[in-house]
C-alpha cells in the first residue's frame, strides 16, 4: 500500500493508496484514528453500492446518508449533520468518517471541524475529483447563496483512505471531469504523470492506483510547504482562474468543475504563448493532451462576462489578474497584475480560434 505523507508538524498525516482499501476500512480507522465511536457521512449514491463496507451491527458506527448534489453545501444540510452528531452524543474523541465526492468531503469535513470546536476528520474520497484533489489539503465549507465556497475552515484530516476501485462505478461523465484535475497535476510539476498519461487508456476502468498516488503526491508536498495558500499552493489553481469563470457563467450547471478547469489550461496555454512564456509546442502538446481527454462542451459566454466574473472571484485584485502559465511540461509560473482588457481581447481571439 501507497503510503503519502502531508507533512504539516502536528497535524502531518498519511495518505493512503491502494486497490481494494475500501473493504478494510474498519481495520485502517482502528490504526489511524482510534475511536469509541465513528460518525461516518455516506454519499447517497454510493452508500447505495457500497453500505457494506461499514460494519451494519456494530454499535460504535453511526451513519448518514447524504442526499448527493451541490445542494447539500448548504446551511440547512450542515445543520443536520450537526444535530446528527448531537443526537448521537457526539464526543471530543469521536471520529468523523466523510465517504463520498467532493461534496460530502467539504461539508461533512466542515461539520467535523465546527462541532464541539472540532473532532478529528477522516476523508474517504470516492470520486476522482475528490482522490487526486478535494480530499488532500484540509478545504472544507459550504456554499452561500451569493457565492460557492465562501463559508468554511481549513482543517486537516487526520487520514485519507483511497480506494480507485471506487471508481467503477463513477458515471462517466464525473470521470472525465476528475481527468482535467489529473492533467493540471502532470502539467503543473515534472513528476512522471506526463509521461504515464501518455500511455494510459483513458477509461474508468483502467487501474488508477498510480495515477491518483503521483497527483496526492503532487498535492501533499505543494500542501505541505504552503498550507494557507499564500504563494505555491497557488500553481493548484492552474486552469481555474479562467476555469472558475466559466462555471459561474454557466450557473454552476451547465460545466463541471473539471471541464471549466479544460478549458481553463487550453486558455492559460494560449495567454502564455502570447505573452512568450511558452512556446507552440509546447501550447499544442498541452492542447493534445487534454483532447485525449475527449471533447469539451462548446463556450456560449460573452468573454466580457467572463472577465466580469473573473474580477469577482475572490482571488483577483484592482482589476489586474493573476495567472499560472505553463513554461514548459511539468513547469508552470505565477504571473501577477495581467491587464484585464489584454486578457479579455485574449479570450475573444481564443474564441475565435477554438470556434466558441
Ligand atoms: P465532486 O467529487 O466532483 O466534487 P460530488 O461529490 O457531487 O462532486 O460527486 C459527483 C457525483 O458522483 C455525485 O452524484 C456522487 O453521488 C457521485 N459519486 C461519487 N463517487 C461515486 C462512486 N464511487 N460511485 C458512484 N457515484 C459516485
Ligand atoms: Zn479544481
Amino acid at each position: 500500500m501507497a503510503e503519502i505523507r502531508v507533512a504539516l508538524g502536528q497535524r502531518s498525516y498519511p495518505v493512503l493508496v491502494q486497490q481494494g482499501l475500501a473493504r478494510r476500512i474498519p481495520e485502517v480507522l482502528e490504526r489511524v484514528a482510534p475511536s469509541k465511536r465513528y460518525f461516518v457521512f455516506a454519499d447517497g449514491n454510493v452508500w447505495s453500492h457500497y453500505f457494506d463496507i461499514i460494519p451494519s451491527k456494530d454499535p460504535r458506527y453511526v451513519t448518514f446518508a447524504v442526499p448527493p448534489g451541490e445542494g447539500s453545501k448548504s446551511i440547512e444540510t450542515l445543520y443536520s449533520f450537526w444535530t446528527f452528531l448531537l443526537q448521537n452524543g457526539v464526543e471530543r474523541g469521536h471520529v468523523a468518517v466523510a465517504i463520498g465526492g467532493g461534496v460530502v468531503g467539504d461539508a461533512a469535513g466542515f461539520a467535523a471541524a465546527t462541532v464541539l470546536r472540532g473532532i478529528r476528520l477522516v476523508q474517504v474520497p470516492t470520486s476522482l475529483l475528490a482522490q487526486v484533489d478535494a480530499s488532500i489539503g484540509g478545504k472544507t465549507g459550504i456554499n452561500h447563496p451569493l457565492g460557492k465556497n465562501l463559508i468554511g475552515a481549513f482543517y486537516q484530516p487526520v487520514a485519507v483512505i483511497i480506494d480507485p476501485a471506487f471508481l467503477r462505478t463513477l458515471p462517466e461523465s464525473e470521470f472525465q471531469s476528475g481527468m482535467y484535475e489529473v492533467i493540471k497535476y502532470a502539467l503543473i510539476e515534472k513528476n512522471g504523470l506526463y509521461e504515464r498519461l501518455m500511455d494510459f487508456a483513458w477509461s474508468r476502468t483502467s487501474d488508477m492506483t498510480a495515477v491518483i498516488e503521483l497527483c496526492a503526491q503532487c498535492k501533499a508536498h505543494v500542501v505541505a510547504g504552503d498550507e494557507m495558500e499564500a504563494e505555491r499552493r497557488m500553481i493548484l489553481n492552474f486552469g481555474h482562474t479562467v476555469g472558475h469563470a466559466i462555471e459561474a457563467a454557466g450557473g454552476f450547471k451547465q460545466l463541471k468543475h473539471g471541464q471549466a478547469v479544460g478549458w481553463g489550461i487550453l486558455f492559460a496555454a494560449r495567454l502564455s504563448r502570447a505573452m512568450g512564456i511558452c512556446d507552440r509546442l509546447t501550447e499544442d502538446a498541452i492542447g493534445r493532451l487534454l483532447y485525449r481527454n475527449g471533447a469539451l462542451p462548446k463556450l456560449s459566454y460573452p468573454p466580457a462576462m467572463l472577465v466580469e466574473l473573473m474580477r469577482h472571484d475572490k482571488k483577483v485584485r484592482d482589476g489586474r489578474f493573476t495567472f499560472v502559465l505553463p513554461k514548459r511540461i511539468g513547469e508552470v509560473v505565477i504571473r501577477k497584475g495581467i491587464e484585464e482588457d489584454w486578457v479579455q481581447r485574449q479570450l475573444e481571439e481564443f474564441y475565435r480560434e477554438v470556434g466558441g
